[in-house]
């Protein structure tokens, strides 16, 4: 095509759409197979106490092992799944899969090690979702106390009671509970502060402006606030991100309590 002409520019803009909406009705179409195939799989992501670096916890990732694709990430397909109403089959595959490790590695024992798992809005708002995780604990003879769930701050804009009901009940199982991606959303600390949760996500963009020359002094002022405000209600904070040691310094100078991020180890199929 004869190059700089705007109708060819933006001929070639619609093809790529196309293409990226075919992708997705593709991904779409095979979900319902996928989760039915068992074509998901959970990876872990170490978490470190920010003194020792020791690992205390993980995060469990969600990836979908495409036949045809590879590995694909959620952000490819976890809104579709929210779209397509399979969120809560998803949900429930994830959980089953962090707890058959669990068991499997003895977490139920002695010291337990949390595993954190991430849950959607929409789970939150389903009335069974407290009971699910109740029953997938019971049918692998773990305690509450080997999970933790994290929930957006878009959960604390949708419907609040429900949210609350289920909160309160996890918590009553033993399972932590965290905010995750704290500051992207609109809540409040104070407001975080009404909510059962023990457990504070500082966002990754934050932390990645720690280093930043134009972001430092803004990211500081956020982080340290957070920090503080946080452990004035009690709760543990936790840095996600990680990347450089300057970060993770600056973030234990600051009084952070845990950290994760590439610096300590990236997602892997088998739980450290
Ligand atoms: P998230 O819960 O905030 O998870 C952190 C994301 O940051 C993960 O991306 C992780 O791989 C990535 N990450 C960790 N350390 C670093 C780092 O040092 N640098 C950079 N650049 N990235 C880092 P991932 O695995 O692609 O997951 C993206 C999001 O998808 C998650 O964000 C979470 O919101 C959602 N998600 C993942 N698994 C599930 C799931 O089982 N259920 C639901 N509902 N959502 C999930
Ligand atoms: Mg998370
Ligand atoms: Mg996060
Ligand atoms: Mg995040």
């Amino acid at each position: 095509a004869a190059k700089g002409s705007g109708r060819d520019q933006y001929r070639v803009h619609d093809e790529a759409d196309g293409a990226v909406n075919r992708h997705r009705l593709r991904l779409l179409a095979d979900l319902p197979g996928a989760l039915a195939d068992g074509q998901l799989r959970v990876h872990f992501q170490p978490q470190v106490d920010l003194t020792t670096e020791e690992q205390v916890a993980r995060e469990a990732l969600v990836r979908w092992e495409h036949p045809e694709l590879g590995l694909l990430l959620p952000n490819e397909f976890v809104g579709l799944a929210e779209e397509a109403g399979l969120m809560r089959d998803l949900g429930r595959r994830v959980l089953g899969a962090v707890l058959a490790e669990a068991a499997q590695r003895g977490d139920g024992t002695a010291e337990p090690m949390v595993t954190w798992v991430n849950a959607s809005a929409s789970e939150l708002d389903d009335p069974d979702f407290a009971a699910g995780v109740e029953k997938a604990l019971a049918d692998h003879g773990m305690p509450g106390q080997v999970l933790g769930i994290e929930i957006t701050e878009s959960v604390l804009m949708t419907n609040l009671s429900q949210a609350h009901q289920n909160l309160m009940r996890l918590r009553a199982l033993g399972v932590q509970l965290a905010i995750d991606d704290f500051g992207t959303g609109y809540s409040s600390l104070s407001y975080i502060g009404q909510f059962p949760v023990d457990t504070i996500k500082i966002d990754s963009s934050f932390v990645a402006g720690l280093d930043s020359p134009m972001r430092r002094r803004e990211s500081f002022a956020v982080v340290t606030a957070v920090i503080s405000l946080a452990h004035l209600l009690g709760l543990r904070v936790i840095a996600e991100g990680i990347e450089t040691r300057t970060q993770a310094l600056i973030l234990h100078g600051l009084g952070c309590d845990q950290g994760q991020g590439y610096l300590y180890g990236k997602p892997q199929a088998t739980a450290g």
